[in-house]
């Protein structure tokens, strides 16, 4: 391969660049790397675009890591709780029911019971269910009714008929029986889920760690957005008039976005593109000028008396994010794409949130607040995604363009897989 450009500087294309090594340029919008896992400073507290908590499973990428950063990380072991009837449970939801109301604690077993019968190893395939019909069949109706259907619609804002459940396995814990009985009796389980221990940086944020990839990379040019490609003619053309050929592209950005700017693209490709749906978050930050206003790391919210899905304390796993004495909060609230909420209103609804549910009192003083809007946020894995996507990505691949990433594959992942991504694009690239 003589010319490859990479367009996006978050974890999937530095690490594109990384692994190749040489023979790329690679192109960013914004004035600084990191895509997603940037972080940024209000009034001496450290945010970033809501928690970014790393874990890794590959031992490539723990190796990778730990020669980039060396001891630059802390392991914590997560502190992750439910709030729902007015009190705390331990996450996940399905494997500790013990502090809920004895009602409660019967539903969710006698329902996990029920789907335990029918389905003694765990559900039909996941491929082929609705993520609705899955929660039913792996959960039972208790379980899905007291928070993995409240809580997945506030998230997701879309019938969970629509969506299907191919993303679940490594994201959704699904305990045993036996894990089911102890949970609700207060008996400790194991660790749950792709969780239970995670890395944050000592010092500087999450940006340190697209930062340490970026030390390695030559040919990046930030401020340059791409705004139109020709197959034709193999070009891409940026906001400033310039125009690069490439021999291969490789895509970071989101998908639909790659697909409204290719000049000479196929109807049929135009169309199937259309059809991917996504969600947006609102990252609502806050300063606080009290110490210990929560010892968790995160809490869900699934009861919709709530607008936020989840709220989360920086200072809990980074100290040093926050002045001497003070607190943070990030909190998340999802909406469709289309969807506006005007920034006081919003900025309202989460603080009255936050007092009713007692993580702020009336009189605390807030020493920053914003609020980020992450337009693509979350793929929304719905069945026309994977209609769409048997078309896309080979007729791309056929015109030399490889769209990877989370936002490039469209779908939901992490950054320890937008590594691998990135890796695995270098080498396929390397082999050509
Ligand atoms: C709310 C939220 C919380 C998350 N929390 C976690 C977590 O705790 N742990 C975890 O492992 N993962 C988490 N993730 C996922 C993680 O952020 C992603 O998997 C990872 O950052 C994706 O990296 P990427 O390089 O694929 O995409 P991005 O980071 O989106 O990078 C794409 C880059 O392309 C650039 N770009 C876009 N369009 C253009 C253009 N036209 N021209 C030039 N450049 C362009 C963008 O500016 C961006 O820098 C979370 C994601 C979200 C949304």
């Amino acid at each position: 391969m003589r010319e490859i450009i990479i367009i996006g500087a978050g974890l999937a294309g530095l690490s594109t660049a990384f692994h190749l090594g040489q023979n790329y340029q690679i192109f960013e919008k914004e004035s600084e790397v990191g895509g997603l896992c940037r972080s940024f400073e209000i009034n001496g507290f450290s945010f970033d675009y809501t928690g970014h908590l790393l874990h890794m499973r590959d031992p490539y990428t723990k190796d990778l890591v730990a020669r980039l950063l060396p001891d630059a990380f802390a392991s914590h072991s997560r502190r992750a709780y439910i709030y729902s009837q007015g009190t705390y449970t331990e996450y996940p939801f399905q494997a500790n029911t013990y502090g809920l109301s004895k009602e409660v604690i019967k539903e969710c077993i006698a329902g996990f019971v029920e789907a335990y019968l029918r389905f003694p190893n765990g559900s039909q395939s996941s491929e082929s269910l609705s993520f609705e019909d899955w929660i039913y069949q792996t959960f039972g109706a208790g379980i899905a009714k007291h928070f993995m259907i409240p809580y997945n619609q506030k998230l997701w804002r879309t019938p969970l008929k629509e969506i299907t459940a191919d993303w679940v396995s490594w994201s959704v814990p699904r305990p045993t029986l036996d894990e089911i009985l102890n949970g609700a009796l207060g008996i400790k389980n194991r660790a749950f889920g792709y969780n239970p221990s995670f890395l944050y940086p000592k010092q500087g944020g999450i940006c340190q760690l697209p930062q340490s990839f970026a030390k390695y990379i030559q040919n990046l040019h930030l401020k340059k957005k791409v705004v139109e490609i020709s197959l034709q003619q193999r070009t891409v053309c940026f906001d400033d008039n310039t125009v690069y050929s490439y021999d291969a592209l490789v895509s970071t950005m989101p998908l639909p976005s790659l697909l409204r700017i290719i000049r000479d693209l196929p109807e049929e490709i135009r169309k199937a593109g259309k059809t991917l749906r996504y969600l947006s978050v609102y990252d609502v930050n806050l300063g606080v000028k009290r110490p210990g206003i929560s010892d968790k790391h995160w809490i869900y919210f699934p009861e919709p008396q709530f607008p936020f899905y989840r709220v989360g304390f920086p200072m809990n796993y980074a100290p040093n994010t926050v002045p001497k004495g003070c607190s943070s909060i990030y909190v998340e609230v999802s909406h469709l794409p289309e969807e506006n909420i005007p920034a006081s209103r919003l900025m309202e609804d989460v603080m009255a949130g936050l007092i009713q549910c007692g993580i702020l009192r009336d009189d605390d003083e807030i020493l920053a607040s914003n609020i980020v809007d992450i337009p693509c946020a979350y793929v929304i894995h719905d069945r026309n995604r994977q209609e769409a996507l048997k078309l896309i990505h080979p007729y791309l691949e056929s015109q030399n363009i490889y769209a990877i990433g989370r936002y490039g594959r469209w779908e939901y992942s992490s950054m320890e897989q937008a590594i691998l991504s990135g890796r695995d694009m270098a080498l396929r690239l390397q082999r050509l």
